[in-house]
C-alpha cells in the first residue's frame, strides 16, 4: 500500500502536483467540474505530472445541483438516486470520465447517493439504469467506476455490484464514512465488500449522535476507525493499493493533520 491524498483541481493547477510532492507523496485522488475540463488544463495537469512525477489514481466527480451533507434533505439531494438531477448528474459524470481519460486516468469514483435498502422502492430501477449507462462509459474509456462508500449500508452496495454484473466495477472505500452515516463498523464491513475495494479514503470520524446530522470527521487516529485492525484486515484480504487522505476542512489546519495522517500511516501500511 502507499500513501496519497486528495486534492480539488483549481485553476493553479502546478501547484496542486507541487504541494503533493512537498509533501513527499507520489499519488493523490483528484475533484473538480466540468468547468476545468479543457484541452488547455488537461494539457497542464499532465505536464505538471510529468514534471513532479507523480500520477491521479482515481478522478472524483462531483456533480451540479443542491447537495445537502445530511439524514434529511441527503436522501434528496446527493448523487444520481434523486431523479431530477439524475441525468445532469449522468452527463456531468460522462464528461469527468472524457476528461479524466486525456490524462490517463482509469479509476473514476463518486457517491452514487442513499441508494434504497429496498429493491422494490421506485427509485431503485432508475438508479441501476443510470449506473449501467455511466460504467459502460467509463469502461469504453478504459476506466473502473468506483462506489464511494457513505450514504448506503455495505449489503445495498453488494447487492447494486451483483444487480450490474459488469466488470470495471469498485468501491472507493471511505471507512470513515460508514460510521459517519452510521451505515456500518468499518472493520465488519470489509467481510460484506472488501473484494471489490480499489482505492481508500484515510478519514476518521464518529458515529451520528442525532437522527438529523452525520457524526463528525476528525484527524485520523482520532476518531472510531480502528486503523490498526482495518489494516491488519486490508491485508489478509491482499489489498495493496492507495491509501488515500483524506481532511475536509481546508488552510492550515487541513495541512497539519495530513502531515500527521502520512506519520501515522507510515507506521500503519
Ligand atoms: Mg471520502
Amino acid at each position: 500500500m502507499t500513501i496519497g491524498a486528495i486534492l480539488p483541481l483549481r485553476s493553479n493547477v502546478e501547484e496542486i502536483f507541487r504541494e503533493l510532492k512537498a509533501l513527499g507523496l507520489s499519488h493523490c485522488q483528484i475533484g473538480g467540474n466540468n468547468s476545468f475540463f479543457t484541452d488547455e488544463i488537461a494539457g497542464r495537469v499532465k505536464a505538471a505530472m510529468e514534471k513532479e512525477a507523480v500520477t491521479i489514481t482515481t478522478f472524483f466527480s462531483g456533480w451540479p445541483g443542491p447537495m445537502v451533507w445530511d439524514f434529511i434533505t441527503g436522501p434528496i439531494t446527493i448523487g444520481l438516486v434523486p431523479p431530477e438531477y439524475r441525468l445532469a448528474r449522468v452527463e456531468e459524470i460522462v464528461k469527468t470520465s472524457d476528461f479524466a481519460a486525456k490524462l490517463g486516468v482509469n479509476q473514476i469514483c463518486t457517491h452514487v447517493g442513499f441508494i434504497p435498502e429496498s429493491p422494490s422502492d421506485p427509485l431503485y430501477p432508475g438508479v441501476v439504469t443510470a449506473l449501467k449507462y455511466v460504467v459502460a462509459h467509463c469502461m469504453q474509456n478504459g476506466q473502473k467506476f468506483l462506489f464511494e462508500t457513505g450514504q448506503e449500508t455495505p449489503v445495498t452496495l453488494r447487492r447494486v455490484i451483483e444487480e450490474l454484473g459488469m466488470e470495471d466495477v469498485g468501491i472507493n472505500f471511505d471507512p470513515a464514512n460508514l460510521l459517519m452515516y452510521g451505515k456500518a463498523n468499518p472493520l465488519d464491513a470489509l467481510d460484506i465488500i472488501g473484494e471489490f475495494i480499489l482505492d481508500i479514503h484515510a478519514k476518521d470520524g464518529e458515529y451520528p449522535v442525532s437522527g438529523r446530522e452525520l457524526g463528525v470527521e476528525k484527524p485520523l487516529g482520532q476518531g472510531r476507525v480502528n486503523y490498526p485492525a482495518l489494516f491488519k484486515k486490508l491485508k489478509e484480504l491482499g489489498y495493496d493499493g492507495p491509501v488515500t487522505i483524506e481532511r475536509e476542512i481546508s488552510g492550515e489546519q487541513q495541512k497539519k493533520d495530513i502531515l500527521m495522517a502520512i506519520e501515522l500511516l507510515k507506521k500503519l501500511i
